[in-house]
């Protein structure tokens, strides 16, 4: 019976072991690398090995920064800290962002609940944003995605706030269901952040 090479078994293996890899895509991954020059390969891996060890979460919002404890947002002058709006994944908050329209912070989450995958409450910064509630902020805005998972995020954490002295509001239904802000063009998303309603 054919079977591949000890260290080309490992590489699929190692790679297979990567999310959203496909796994059919797996073997065409490894054939781009074996075909890469030895540079390419070197540089690949000394970027990811670079990333791991310089880009860190901020501290308040849990978006990615380097260098420094605070992302560029939140030490950002210019931004307006009495509104934070809540996302899923950091690429949710560069699609509000590549969209210009939001001047506020934000909080990242890192997913959605998710029981059946055990994503729980403590696996999401959920702790953190609801201490976030002890101080300045006066708006929040729930820009979860527009699947259960996200409704269900977005309800959980309205639980645990509704007592607080803050407006809580979420994108205008204009987001269409089952879509992540990562997908929507910048017309949509500006549409969803001005026309926000009430939670
Ligand atoms: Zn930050």
């Amino acid at each position: 019976m054919f079977e591949l090479s000890p260290t080309l078994q490992k590489l699929v293996r190692q790679l297979n072991k990567v999310p959203y890899l496909a796994s059919k895509n797996v073997y065409r991954v490894a054939m781009y690398f074996l075909n890469s020059s030895q540079e390419q390969v070197d540089q690949l891996c000394r970027t990811i090995l670079e990333a791991k060890e310089v880009v860190k979460q901020c501290t308040i919002c849990f978006n990615w920064t380097e260098g420094q404890e605070l992302c560029v947002i939140c030490a950002s002058a210019q931004r307006q800290k009495t509104t934070v709006c809540v996302v899923e994944t950091w690429y949710d908050l560069y699609a509000l962002e590549r969209a210009g329209e939001f001047k506020g912070l934000y909080h990242v989450l890192g997913g959605s609940l998710c029981p059946l995958e055990g994503m729980g409450p403590e696996n999401l910064t959920i702790e953190p944003l609801i201490k976030r509630l002890d101080g300045s902020i006066t708006e929040l805005i729930f820009a979860t995605n527009a699947t259960p998972e996200g409704e269900a995020t977005a309800s959980y954490i309205f639980s645990k706030i509704k007592d607080k002295q803050i407006t809580v509001s979420k994108l205008a239904s204009g987001v269409p269901t089952g879509s992540s802000l990562e997908y929507m063009d910048r017309i949509t998303i500006c549409k969803a952040l001005s026309g926000r309603r009430p939670f």
